[in-house]
């Protein structure tokens, strides 16, 4: 296979060494099932509790509070789907989310809706934020759930989830209020006992486990009926045979990613803010989400005089691995949702630019990455380029 160089880590990440070994023995020899009762199955049991165990510790969760999912999706949409029917009061009540989830949330959301549910979308700053005192005036008698990302996927930004969420205890403390903490987990410090939400997704492919695996927190106490409903695994709560190879291995994967932050964390933000100053040399280039509250590894960017061009596919050709946004949504001609929220115009939404860096990526890889979107966004843009003015619609 070419070489490439690997810079869209929000859509995936290789499995790591640890995730794969510790997965192994789980295809073949040790392949019981784990709620069978003779020795195979109790052997699965004790790694599954093992697992569970080790992903609580990652997150400063009780060890009954974790439940294992399919990823990132089934757990979101578990928690907003089943989430708003948490109450003994069962008419279709009021949801708040930001205008910038996942589509995971974000088309949940839209799908509540069609059940009778009111949603509010809450607007975002131009760097994607949200403030306590502008969720709590978007909350009402009737409000049953809040679902605020942790860290945007497109721009990067991280939300003050921690600040939200009191400020939402505070007007009520019967919300459920859920976290999509996909892209954070694994990728800087985070304690659910700190943060105070009720309930947090997260996904296993983001950190170094393998697809198709996720779990999701839900503190003591909140009540959710189940998604899945079977065999009455995970405490009746999540039914389905456990998927013992995915879940060891997502538990190895973030053990060593959470154990790694104080070395990874400083030296991805230096790649990262490198790459940034790089870009940003380039004329008619913008950094889009916060400037300062952002993940490591992510950088984003939108450049002028480049809309409905092939930016991504052109820099593949060339060996570089990046995407426009979203994975679910980059095959799509759309301009980015996100950024249209955030108040980016049409035509500068519809060029960005996502480079998610990893412990793996080098500095003269960076290089490379910066030579490459120049030469690239310059031919792209042909020699009728000039500068535009921009109108970010009066948004901070
Ligand atoms: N939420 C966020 C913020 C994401 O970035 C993703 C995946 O890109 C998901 C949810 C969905 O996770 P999964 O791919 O595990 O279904």
């Amino acid at each position: 296979m070419k070489h490439v160089i690997y810079a869209d880590n929000a859509a995936t990440t290789p499995v790591s060494q640890a995730a794969l070994q510790a997965m192994q023995p789980y295809f073949s020899e040790s392949y019981g099932n784990a709620s069978a009762a003779h020795s195979l199955g109790q052997e699965a049991k004790s790694a599954l509790e093992k697992a569970r165990r080790s992903v609580a510790d990652s997150l400063g969760a009780f060890v009954n509070e974790i439940y294992f999912t399919s990823g990132g999706t089934e757990s979101a949409n578990w928690a907003l789907a089943c989430g708003v029917q948490a109450r003994a009061n069962k008419r279709a009540g009021h949801v708040i989310i930001s205008s910038i989830e996942h589509s995971a949330v974000f088309h949940t959301a839209e799908y509540l809706e069609t059940l009778g549910y009111e949603v509010t979308y809450l607007p975002v700053s131009k760097a994607g934020q949200i403030t306590p005192e502008q969720l709590v005036e978007a909350m009402r008698h009737e409000t049953v759930l809040i679902s605020i990302m942790l860290a945007n996927n497109e721009m990067g930004t991280i939300l003050p989830v921690k600040a939200l969420c009191q400020a939402a205890k505070e007007r009520n403390r019967r919300v459920i209020f859920h976290t999509d903490a996909v892209q954070a987990v694994g990728h800087i410090p985070l304690d659910v006992r700190r943060m105070g939400v009720d309930i947090l997704s997260l996904s296993g492919h983001k950190f170094g486990g393998p697809k198709g695996t996720g779990a999701q927190f839900i503190r003591l106490g909140t009540t959710i009926p189940p998604f899945m409903h079977g065999g009455g695994q995970e405490k009746g709560r999540r039914s389905g045979t456990s998927n013992m190879p995915g879940i060891v291995g997502m538990a190895a994967a973030l053990e060593e990613a959470v154990e790694g932050l104080a070395a990874t964390v400083p030296q991805i933000t230096a790649l990262r803010n490198k790459l940034i100053w790089g870009i940003l040399a380039i004329p008619g280039a913008y950094l889009t989400g916060d400037a300062v509250e952002r993940l490591p590894g992510s950088a984003s960017f939108v450049f002028d005089g480049l809309a409905d061009r092939p930016l991504v596919t052109r820099l593949s050709e060339q060996g570089i691995c990046v995407s426009s946004g979203s994975a679910c949504s980059s095959s799509s001609e759309e301009p980015s949702r996100v950024l249209l929220a955030a108040g980016y115009p049409t035509e500068l939404a519809a060029a960005p630019l996502r480079i998610t860096l990893s412990k793996h990526n080098t500095s003269e890889e960076i290089d490379t990455i910066i030579s490459k979107v120049a030469a690239v966004v310059e031919s792209l843009r042909g020699q009728s380029y000039a500068p535009v003015s921009l109108d970010f619609s009066g948004k901070p």
